[in-house]
């Protein structure tokens, strides 16, 4: 068994790191069987059912307390129970792909902890090879110290918007789909443990399907499976490929199992009301959710001025929304408000008209069964393709 250091991991400029490796027989399919947290006095052990030893990096975030645990590409078959584990110093974890050929699980602690020990442990006790990773609890100060201070922000006068490109006159238009969520962040979980993820992946799907069937726009999505795509790369996507619409798919999950309906929701600097300014900082959450460090980040995207461009975008954004709303009001039932603004980041686009749909809220068993039927989800992408065709109908006039 041999360690190396890696140096060369993106993230590890600006994370530190324990950044140990055991050689496992190479081509094999990786197999991940169970996640299991362990807790002990002096430390809380995480474990990683595997069918062969892996390369890892381990390294931890600030602010929320994270641990992230980097490995190759994984095929996830561990138990549903698993994405709803916790326990002594973990409040919750997740796992899933975080780019081509890399997984990634990130560790959220309820208080500031360090990597004591990680090895693979061989095969025996009727489990198979398994990654042990051993954290104990340390002081905020310890905690930040063990953690390289983020990489520089690039300085603004470097940093070039890049003009979106415009469509030839005898294209048609292009509309990109974003399904919310991916890979190591699952969204909102269901009643019955199906992933927010997937529901938005299918939907999306749907919703290509059914926009060219009508023939009169081009489709794109952001993913086309379970990969995690941070916010801005969505919008940067949406704007690189000269889109002209872009919705955002989504479904909520709330503690009363009793609220369901659907919601339109667009862009503005202040939210329309409570409930909306929490539900886009709880899905502004994604990044931070994988495991991203955006300290380092510049925030471009937020930091655009609303200019003319951007209000005239806005303006197009609340008109599409308006067109949704009868549309989706015919099969699913929409919340009070159905429409309603706030700062969405993956809304942000300065000049691509924008929309999040939440279809529903997965807690709910009949927004649940409703969003995982095919035969509705078929409807809801139907009425999305017809309101998108009625919107860029009126633009033409
Ligand atoms: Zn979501």
């Amino acid at each position: 068994m041999c360690i190396a250091f890696l140096k060369r991991a993106i993230f590890l400029s600006f994370v530190s790191c324990l950044c140990w490796a055991s050689v496992g027989s190479a081509g094999a399919e990786i197999v991940a069987r169970d996640i299991r947290i362990g807790v002990h006095k002096s430390k809380t052990r995480v474990v990683l059912d595997l069918t062969t030893n892996v390369k890892f990096t381990i390294f931890a975030l600030a602010d929320p307390y994270r641990i992230v645990l980097d490995l190759p590409d994984i095929r996830w078959q561990v138990p549903a129970a698993a994405a709803r584990r916790n326990g002594g110093l973990i409040a919750g974890l997740r796992y899933g792909q975080y780019q081509p050929g890399k997984s990634r699980v990130v560790l959220d602690l309820r208080a500031p902890g360090t990597v004591g020990k990680s090895f693979m442990l061989p095969p025996g006790e009727g489990y198979g090879p398994r990654l042990v990773i051993d954290i104990k609890n340390v002081s905020r100060k310890a905690f930040l110290a063990s953690i390289r201070p983020p990489a520089k922000k690039v300085p603004r006068a470097t940093q070039k918007i890049v003009l979106k490109p415009t469509r030839k006159p005898a294209e048609r238009p292009l509309v990109v789909i974003d399904p919310g969520h991916g890979g190591v962040d699952p969204g909102a979980i269901g009643i019955s443990g199906i992933f927010e993820k997937r529901v938005t992946l299918a939907m999306a799907r749907q919703v290509g399907k059914a926009i060219q069937a009508l023939g009169r726009q081009r489709v794109r999505l952001t993913r086309n499976r379970d990969i995690f795509i941070p916010l801005r790369r969505r919008v940067a996507i949406a704007r690189a490929a000269g889109a002209e619409l872009f919705v955002s798919i989504h479904a909520d999950s709330i503690a009363n199992r009793r609220v369901r309906g659907g919601g339109i929701y667009t862009l503005s600097e202040n939210s329309s009301d409570k409930e909306a300014a929490a539900l886009a900082a709880k899905e502004n959450r994604a990044d931070l959710i994988a495991g991203v460090n955006l300290s380092g980040h510049d925030d471009e995207v937020a930091s655009i001025l609303i200019d003319l461009t951007q209000r005239e975008t806005m303006n197009y954004s609340a008109q599409f929304a308006a067109a949704l709303v009868p549309e989706l009001r015919q099969l699913i039932q929409m919340r009070r408000k159905p429409h309603r603004f706030a700062g969405f980041v993956v809304l942000k686009a300065p000049d691509v008209p924008s929309v999040l749909i939440e279809l529903g809220y997965l807690s709910n068993r009949r927004d649940e069964k409703m969003l995982t039927s095919p035969r509705s989800r078929a409807a809801i992408a139907k009425a999305i393709a017809r309101s998108v065709d009625n919107y860029f109908r009126v633009q033409k006039r």
